[in-house]
């Protein structure tokens, strides 16, 4: 659990991550250059300590071995002067003089008697008396010959701090004190040669007596200065001859390394002590390369986190923006009634809205991965087959519209627009169709076109007889009378309709006509022609492509089929109801269709005015020769 909020913290904060590694990077510099400075320290103190125990012992043996050449002299010296006198001052001192030469350290050899008087010396020989000198008392009341080493003195001679090696002249046979055989080192010679030593800055390198008498220094300025009180003389010395530790200098206050070995032949002690600032110069130096290294590694390191971090910014920015865009578009798609569909480039639903359940009754898995034919009406699948070849060669939408069966049997119409889209789908080629639920509109226009159709039919038609009307009936013969060059045109009526219908009432009129219409359609459209119901109780025929001749010819067949209905005509002469027709003939009279229709019209009030029942050609209306009726029909109506 806490594992998934934490996924999901750095899913909405992703730069944490960045600023998080930038963290431990840091701490992993930051600790590298930590160890490395205490690895660096350590190995600077630990060299130090083996430097510093190598100088100490080597500097000690070099204080043995300046006062070991003087004592090995000063004891041939003490030999000598113990059993006699040499018999000549002159050469005994040249010859102390000769010894002083040999020795560079040596400033002086001098020979006191037991009242502290030089008696004998390798230089000039001076007056002054010595017996007030610590060492001519020691060696005065301390048998032995042992070699005494004190100081520093400030040389009566030189007024120089001056190391006195003295060692006690006894008298051969009592052993009495006898005198002192005295040699003189000056401090400088110890100073001048620690100074050699590359020790550094507040460094310090001292010879100092074994209780405690600091017999030369370097750097200069502490010669004679009693070191017994210090922790070196107090415990250090007592437990080991030979040590190293950490002190706060007694000369200067700094804090420092210091070394110190004891001679085991001389009561002396030498020291070495360095500053720690100095043991640590060069690690600090290193360090500071080090930490700035670890700065600019650390600088680079946030740059380069910055820059992650604002990208990575930048891209929760645009993942948000393109979720944000990809909901908006969901919401779109699935509120909106439409439906969407996204179709690969094989007709494969990939994608459909969830606008499909209400327009439908479909679930999106009913439809997803199958073709989208699978669902339109086996009358519509060429229409959609089609407008899907059709799209793949033009980049243009189509709309179409088909028939889908849902699947509880009953049929929707879908208004459908197809739109080439790419990018999308397998083969990165993709059709979106938006579908809409047509039914209601199609049924509307279903209705409305019949609707139409129905009123054109009123238009045109002649309600009662069902014949074509007079307007429509003019158009038919102005058409016919451009694209025919021969033409006939019938006008008919009947006789005496207004007695039949005064007689029979209007509804046996009505019949009669309906009657007569049927007949008189019936043989034009036989012969080719088209019948129309003019007004009233009259008729024409259009008769294309027919002469006058063959026209007077179906008039007769009209004329006769009317008698043939046999409808009985109460207030007619001669029984039946019949009719009377005018012929005109486009060849004869050639001017224009009402100029026919009206030629056709006086031939008919010829045949009216001839006794009706009969047909006239308005040919004859010259010749003023109308045809009678056949026999026949006379016979009939009488
Ligand atoms: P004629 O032989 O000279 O043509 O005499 P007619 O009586 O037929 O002519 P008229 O023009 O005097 O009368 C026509 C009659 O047709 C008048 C009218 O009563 C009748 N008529 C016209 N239209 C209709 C119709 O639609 N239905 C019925 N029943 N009668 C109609
Ligand atoms: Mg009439
Ligand atoms: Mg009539």
């Amino acid at each position: 659990m806490p594992s998934r909020r934490l996924h999901a913290r750095i899913q909405h904060h992703p730069t944490m991550v960045v600023w998080a590694l930038v963290v431990l990077m840091s701490a992993c510099v930051l600790g590298l250059v930590a160890w490395k400075a205490a690895l660096g320290r350590e190995m600077a103190l630990t060299r130090n300590e083996d430097d510093v125990r190598n100088l100490v012992h080597s500097l000690t043996q070099h204080a043995v071995h300046s006062f070991q050449a003087p004592d090995v002299a000063m004891g041939g010296l003490v030999d000598l002067l113990k059993y006699r006198k040499p018999e000549s001052a002159a050469r005994f001192n040249a010859y102390l003089a000769n010894t002083v030469r040999s020795l560079p350290q040596l400033r002086e050899i001098k020979v006191l008697d037991v009242n502290g008087d030089a008696i004998y010396s390798s230089g000039e020989l001076q007056t002054h008396n010595n017996a007030d000198r610590a060492y001519f008392h020691f060696h005065r009341d301390t048998p032995g010959n042992e070699l005494r080493i004190s100081g520093p003195f400030k040389s009566r001679t030189t007024g120089l701090p001056t190391i006195v090696l003295s060692k006690r002249i006894s008298d051969a046979a009592t052993g009495a004190f006898a005198g002192i055989v005295m040699a003189t080192i000056p401090c400088d010679y110890f100073a001048g040669f620690y100074q050699s030593f590359r020790i550094g800055e507040h460094g310090a390198i001292s010879l100092i007596t074994g209780d405690g008498k600091v017999l030369a220094r370097w750097p200069e300025g502490s010669s004679g200065r009693d070191l017994s009180g210090t922790p070196l003389f107090q415990t250090r010395l007592k437990q080991d001859p030979v040590g190293y530790y950490r002190i706060t200098s007694p000369f200067d206050g700094i804090a420092k390394y210091f070394g110190y070995e004891q001679a085991d032949r001389y009561p002396i002690v030498v020291t070495v002590a360095r500053s720690e600032a100095q043991i640590l110069a060069g690690w600090q130096q290193a360090l500071r390369r080090d930490a700035l290294v670890a700065f600019v590694l650390l600088l680079v390191v946030a740059g380069i986190a910055t820059l992650l971090a604002r990208q990575f910014h930048y891209r929760t920015r645009l993942e948000q923006s393109l979720c944000e865009r990809e909901a908006r578009y969901r919401l779109l798609a699935e509120n909106i009634a439409d439906i969407v569909l996204v179709l690969d480039a094989r007709g494969v639903c990939r994608y459909v809205s969830q606008s499909i359940h209400a327009a439908l009754g479909m679930t999106e898995d009913m439809v997803v991965g199958r073709s989208c034919l699978d669902f339109v009406h086996p009358d519509d699948h060429e229409i959609v087959a089609n407008s899907g070849s059709l799209l793949d060669e033009s980049s243009h939408s189509r709309s179409i519209t088909f028939r889908v069966r849902r699947p509880d049997g009953s049929i929707v119409w879908l208004e459908s627009n197809f739109r080439p889209a790419r990018g999308l789908g397998p083969e990165g080629r993709s059709t979106v169709a938006v579908l809409r639920d047509v039914t209601q509109r199609k049924l509307l226009e279903d209705e409305l076109s019949t609707a139409t159709r129905r009123l054109a039919q009123l238009a045109t038609t002649d309600g009662l007889t069902r014949l074509a009307n007079r307007r429509s009936f003019d158009g038919f013969l102005r058409e016919a009378y451009e694209h025919n060059s021969v033409l006939s045109v019938l006008m008919i009526d009947i006789d005496h309709f207004k007695g039949f219908n005064d007689t029979l009432g209007h509804q046996a009129g009505d019949d009669c006509l309906r009657q007569i219409a049927g007949a008189i359609d019936q043989i034009a459209a036989r012969s080719g022609g088209q019948a129309a119901r003019y007004g009233g109780e009259e008729f024409a025929v259009v008769l294309p492509g027919l002469t006058e001749e063959r026209a007077m010819e179906i008039a007769e067949q009209l004329r006769q089929s009317v008698i043939n209905l046999d409808i009985r005509h109460p207030a007619a002469p001669r029984g039946p109801v019949t009719i009377s027709i005018g012929v005109a003939d486009k060849q004869e009279i050639g001017s224009n269709d009402i100029a026919l229709l009206r030629q056709a019209d006086i031939a008919l009030y010829r045949a009216k005015d001839a006794g009706r029942n009969r047909a006239v050609a308005s040919t004859s209306l010259h010749s003023a020769e109308v045809a009678s009726p056949p026999l026949a029909d006379l016979d009939l109506a009488g």
